[in-house]
């Protein structure tokens, strides 16, 4: 396998379409996300061609993806796309790998990576072939913007009263023509907005505050926009999932905003060919997930306002709701909390 040394050889290894454009020069924040960490190792694999040197059990005490240590319960695999030592749990997926490999049509187990990498250059070869119709992005963007300035503009008579969950100022609304609440939660954050969003829109380390989500990006669509997709985990009921369209915005798009120093950032659902509704996962209907943040005492701190809208979909049980809700107050203030002890640091 050639080794991965310089950014160049990583780019041409990854289908164009994933860092062309206004994007490129973000190779160290969302792209980046994307390019260099799932893509390129596997990537590079892929595109060179040929089955690689598996990684000797000996070497690794501990799964390469989820670095969970194995047992004689807990079992080695080796991925046949990268040759890595991983988990049951982090290669669940089978393919047909490339002619090169030598696997015959037979399906064969990769990690998560591989996978992931895998299913986006078939999408960059559809794409370039015709085969697959990407989402209609202009359309997308208008019907969010549609839906930021309306949940924006809510009239604050219709709230519930605020409840206090320690610290999280939380209430409720009901939204005409729809089975569910909309959530509002409101929290002080003792940094700047620049920190806060430093740290918000990197969804890799909201493990450190929320165990229970887990997410990747799907299709980098533009410096400010992209698809991505998230997995919820929930005591007792089935995980949910969810793939969206999510943009960064501020006054000068968003008519809502026009009195405030703030910016948003939304999302709603979307269907995207790269995020297809796996077994045993519900996918839940996000009408709007939107944030946001303004400067509040000379933009030393950011006062956060997230408003929620989402359908979980499936039969759920009040106490299932109200766990819900604790916990939407949780991740804010786990998030708060991290983002200012990270300013301490
Ligand atoms: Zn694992
Ligand atoms: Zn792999």
């Amino acid at each position: 396998m050639v080794r991965v040394c310089s950014a160049e050889k990583k780019k041409r290894a990854i289908p164009h379409r994933l860092i062309s454009g206004p994007e490129q020069r973000h190779t160290n924040c969302v792209a980046g996300e994307f390019l260099w960490r799932s893509a390129a190792a596997a990537a590079m694999t892929v595109t060179a061609g040929s089955r690689p040197v598996w990684q000797p059990n000996s070497e690794s005490s501990a799964c390469e993806k989820c670095r969970r240590h194995f047992t004689l319960v807990f079992r080695r695999h080796h991925c046949r796309g990268c040759g890595k030592v991983v988990c049951d749990k982090c290669s669940e997926h089978r393919v047909i790998l490339p002619e090169s490999y030598n696997y015959g049509p037979s399906k064969q187990r990769v990690c998560d990576t591989c996978y992931v990498t895998l299913v986006a250059i078939e999408y960059q070869l559809g794409l370039e072939q015709g085969k697959v119709v990407p989402p209609d992005y202009p359309a997308i963007r208008t019907d969010l913007l549609r839906r930021v300035n309306s949940y924006l503009s809510l009239p604050e008579i219709g709230w519930g009263s605020e409840g206090d969950h320690n610290g999280v100022k939380v209430s409720m609304r009901s939204i005409e023509s729809s089975p569910v609440s909309c959530i509002r939660s409101k929290m002080l954050i003792k940094a700047p907005i620049k920190k806060v969003m430093e740290v918000y829109s990197n969804m890799d380390v909201w493990r450190n505050w929320n165990p229970y989500v887990s997410s990747r990006t799907v299709e980098q669509v533009d410096g400010t926009s992209k698809v991505m997709t998230a997995v919820y985990e929930f005591p007792v009921i089935d995980k949910r999932d969810s793939c969206f369209f999510t943009s960064i915005m501020d006054s000068s798009t968003v008519e809502a905003l026009e009195d405030h120093k703030g910016l948003t950032v939304a999302a709603i659902s979307v269907d995207h060919p790269l995020c297809p509704v796996e077994k045993g996962m519900v996918r839940s209907d996000m009408h709007i997930s939107l944030s946001l943040l303004e400067p509040v005492d000379d933009g030393i701190y950011t006062h956060f306002t997230s408003i929620v809208h989402s359908d979980p979909k499936g039969l759920l049980p009040p106490f299932v709701i109200n766990a819900f809700l604790s916990r939407g107050s949780d991740h804010l203030r786990g998030m708060a909390k991290f983002i200012e002890a990270k300013l301490q640091s």
